[in-house]
Formats: C-alpha cells, structure tokens, sequence
C-alpha cells in the first residue's frame, strides 16, 4: 500500500507528522507522500527530529492555485523541499493565505462571529490558517453541527466568507515543482464540479506547463470516477497517482492508505521514482 496525499497538524490535519508516520507504519505502508498545504514545515519537523519511517517518505506538497475562477490544488511530489524557488513560492503563498484569512474573518464578524481569526490561529496552532479551521470555529461557536454544513453555509465557493484568492497560478506552481526537481500532479480532478471542457481546458494548460500526472485515485474515489480518470491520462498521456487526502479521523471517510487500487491500465507515477 502506498499513500502519496496526506495532512499533517502543520496545515488542517489533526495528526502530528510523527503520529502519522506511525499510522502509516502501523497501516502497513510502503510509501506515504506529506502534502500539506503550501506548506513544507511539516518535512523539516520530520528531519529535524531525525523521524524514521519503516518506508518509503516522499517529500510533498498541495498548492493553491487559481485557474478559471476555481481553487485548484496542485500536488508537488518526490520535490526537493529547500529549493530556492519553492522557498519564494510557499513565502507568497503564506501572505496570499494570511490576508484571505482575515478577509473571512471580517466576513465571519459581519455575520455575528467575532475574533474568528485568533480562534483559527489557537485552533491550529500556527497562523497558516486553512479553512477548516474556520469551520472547526463554527462547530465550537454551534453556528453549524458539522464541517460540512460549514462549508455549505459560510466557507465554501460563493457562500457568505468566501474570499476569492489569487493565488499563483497553475504554470508558476508547475514551473516552480519542476525547478524542484518534482513531479507535478493534479489533485482530486473530481473535487471542482468541472464540466468536462473546463476539465480538459485544466489538464491542457497543465500540461503546457510541464505536469506529468494526475490523481486518479483520491480519498473516495469510486470505481467509475477511478476508470474515467485512467481513460484521461492515457488520453493526454499522464503518470496516475493515488492517495487518500487524509486529514484525520471524523475528517476523511477514507483512513491513511484505505484507497481503492488504481485501475490496471495505469502508469503509476511512484513506479519511476524506484
Ligand atoms: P483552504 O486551503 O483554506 O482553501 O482549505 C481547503 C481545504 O478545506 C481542503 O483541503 C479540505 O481539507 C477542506 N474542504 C474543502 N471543501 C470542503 C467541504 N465541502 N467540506 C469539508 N472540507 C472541505
Ligand atoms: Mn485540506
Ligand atoms: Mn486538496
Ligand atoms: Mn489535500
């Protein structure tokens, strides 16, 4: 089993990187990828705590990047962490991540939350505030029973704290991977409600831009989506990856590793990394 998507207490996971290797060794994985949110912090925890693993670690990393008008997350796997570009990257993404986050709590106060901010930041314990934090504080504050309704009510697209981001764009984030020496994949193509143009318009432009592959497998995938996905990166020639988003249990339906199989027709993208 190997798992190449996966969230960690430094952005909106509930395990510590040190909790989460010991699930995955205990899961029995071979190879897990950490991909917090534009973020590496949780790696150089790993390394600087000389964290070992009965496995394989991937180095990783989910950014955000804006595309048409939709948040699209863009998976950096097998990257060289200290790269320089990368560095900058993560650095602007953080500001890009900060001002959103006090755009939605001024939005959350107009609407009768206060102080939602410092709430996220105690709830997260760092101030690289996702929007699962909000969420967590509206579950606290009893404006919604659940991360969901959250989303549904307040945090998700078009709701009343939504705050759109520029965040980089698909071929900054591409190009930036590359010149870590990493291999740039789409995350979850199904999560963003595309329509099939939108979706093939996505994978166009990341292409151009020097992306090799694509999830094809993500959290709760299921076997027609899995298949769909296959049939569009033999279509536009791209390596297929597979993990299961985990942020932790209550969070994910699917545990660290529990992901479907990919279909057989796949290239798995962690097959040339050997
Ligand atoms: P952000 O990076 O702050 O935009 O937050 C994005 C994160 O919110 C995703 O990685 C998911 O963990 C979570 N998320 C997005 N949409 C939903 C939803 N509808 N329900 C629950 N969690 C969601
Ligand atoms: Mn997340
Ligand atoms: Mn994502
Ligand atoms: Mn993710």
């Amino acid at each position: 089993m190997i798992d190449l998507h996966c969230h960690s207490t430094y952005s909106d996971g509930m395990l510590t990187p040190q909790a989460l290797l010991e699930k995955a060794e205990a899961a029995g994985l071979k190879m897990i990828a950490l991909t917090d949110h534009d973020t590496v912090a949780g790696l150089d925890f790993i390394a600087s705590a000389g964290l070992k693993f009965n496995g394989q670690i991937i180095p990783g990393i989910e950014i955000s990047t804006r595309f048409a008008k939709h948040d699209i997350h863009i998976l950096g796997l097998n990257i060289q962490k200290d790269c320089s570009a990368m560095v900058e990257l993560i650095a602007e993404q953080k500001d890009k991540r900060m001002s959103r986050s006090l755009k939605i709590a001024d939005c959350l106060s107009a609407l009768g939350i206060q102080n939602a901010w410092d709430k996220a930041v105690a709830i997260a314990g760092h101030e690289r505030v996702s929007r699962p934090h909000f969420a967590r504080v509206l579950m606290d504050e009893e404006k919604v029973k659940d991360m969901k309704a959250a989303f549904k009510r307040f945090l998700g697209r078009g709701k009343p704290a939504y705050v759109p981001t520029e965040w980089v764009s698909i071929s900054d984030a591409v190009a930036t991977i590359i010149a870590a020496g990493g291999d740039a994949v789409i995350a979850h193509p199904l999560k963003y409600a595309l329509t099939q143009t939108k979706l093939v318009a996505l994978i166009t432009t990341f292409k151009e831009a020097g992306g090799v592959g694509m999830e094809v497998v993500s959290g709760e995938t299921s076997p027609s989506e899995a298949d769909a996905m296959a049939m569009l990166c033999e279509r536009f020639n791209l390596f297929a990856s597979s993990g299961s988003d985990y942020h932790g249990e209550g969070m994910s339906r699917i545990s660290l590793g529990r992901q479907r199989r990919l279909p057989l027709v796949c290239k798995p993208i962690w097959a040339q990394w050997a």
